[in-house]
């Protein structure tokens, strides 16, 4: 098998997304599962199509695709707005679709109507994450606008909202309630109730499992980093009722050497338009891994082998810092990391990566 491999443990994920779907289901809150951060392989999604969610959310028409052709059965979720050259595909697969702008719903509406399809809409807000939604000063046009579709093409079948995304911005109780409220004047409006009021994300969510988060009427989230890291990259931190053994990425030593901590001669800019800055610690020794950019977002990879530290990554190279391993290692060794959010998106997408999946 050709390293570095992504090692992903099926079990450990199911088991994840069990223990979220009784805790929130505990607080009448259903759980859309998001394949996007791990380019939704199937052996994850017919694992995770078994537990208690309601329904399979990505970003990619791409992925949606492969997963109904992959026999995946669950309603579908697109959770990114679509691009408008794709409504006819959105209208043939995809049950729950996440909208912000008025003329893509009412041309969503209209493609829908024309292939006799009744598809579900769900009008995004923005809470000050300032990505994707209406503003608070735009509800009336939401509500105007879901006026105009409802029940012609399309059920509104709800509201979301995101956070901690684009600007980082977290969740607030009472930022939840605003979305509540909008969500009630919605069905004054439209006569008849929203089926998910959709709160967000893993973003702390999952970090405060008593609900203290949200306000009566929050029905719904959309995880994906929770089952599939345990993490909560908002809060920089665990979620500890959660396990984070889901995946290992594992690469090969090339070299291993002993050489100056400091570079030697003027530094110019890296590979990548940085002029790096390396602390003076003395002669080293160090390793290279046969890993780069080109597999992995660098900082986001945690050694798991005691004394190992990433110091620096090119497109295919991974210099890493061995002097506190004892000697242990050498030449065609195998280092293990464990993945923070975008050095699994990275991991995942590499065609230069393989995926082994196990459990
Ligand atoms: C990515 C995404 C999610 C899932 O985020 P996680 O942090 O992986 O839980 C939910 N909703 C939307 C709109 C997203 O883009």
């Amino acid at each position: 098998m050709t390293y570095p491999i992504l090692r992903v443990r099926l079990d450990v994920m199911e088991e994840n997304m069990n223990r979220i779907t009784e805790r929130m289901s505990k607080l009448g809150i259903s759980v859309w599962a998001v394949t996007k951060g791990i380019s939704a392989p199937l052996e994850v999604v017919r694992r995770i199509e078994k537990t208690d969610i309601t329904a399979i959310a990505d970003s990619r028409m791409a992925n949606i695709r492969r997963m109904k052709d992959g026999g995946i059965e669950k309603p579908f979720a697109l959770i990114r707005i679509p691009m408008r050259s794709e409504l006819a595909d959105v209208a043939e697969l995809v049950d729950y679709t996440l909208m912000s702008d008025r003329e893509t719903t009412e041309l969503y509406a209209k493609v829908c109507a024309e292939k006799g399809k009744l598809r579900k809409v769900v009008i995004m807000t923005d809470l000050g994450d300032l990505r994707e939604g209406f503003r608070i000063s735009d509800f009336a046009e939401a509500i105007r606008t879901a006026k105009r579709v409802d029940g012609r093409g399309v059920t509104v079948a709800g509201v979301g909202t995101n956070f901690g995304c684009a600007s980082g911005v977290l969740p607030t109780r009472e930022k939840l309630e605003s979305l509540v409220r909008f969500a009630s004047e919605l069905e004054s409006a439209l006569g008849h109730e929203l089926e998910v009021i959709s709160g967000g994300a893993t973003t702390l969510s999952l970090l405060k499992p008593d609900g203290s988060l949200f306000p009566p009427g929050i029905n719904n989230l959309r995880i994906g980093e929770g089952y599939l890291l345990g993490r909560d990259k908002s809060a920089n931190r665990n979620i500890p009722w959660l396990s984070q053994a889901t995946m290992q990425l594992e690469a090969e030593l090339v070299e291993i050497r002993v050489k100056p901590s400091k570079p030697e001669g003027e530094v110019g800019f890296d590979a990548f338009g940085n002029v790096p800055s390396f602390e003076d610690r003395g002669e080293r020794l160090r390793g290279i891994l046969a890993l780069g950019r080109q597999d992995v977002y660098p900082n986001s990879l945690f050694p798991l082998d005691d004394g190992v530290e990433v110091i620096t990554a090119s497109s295919d190279h991974l210099v890493v810092d061995l002097e506190n391993c004892g000697g242990r290692f050498k030449v065609g060794d195998i280092l293990r990391f464990r993945l923070g959010y975008p050095g699994m998106l990275a991991a995942s997408t590499s065609p230069y990566v393989t995926k082994v999946y196990e459990g």
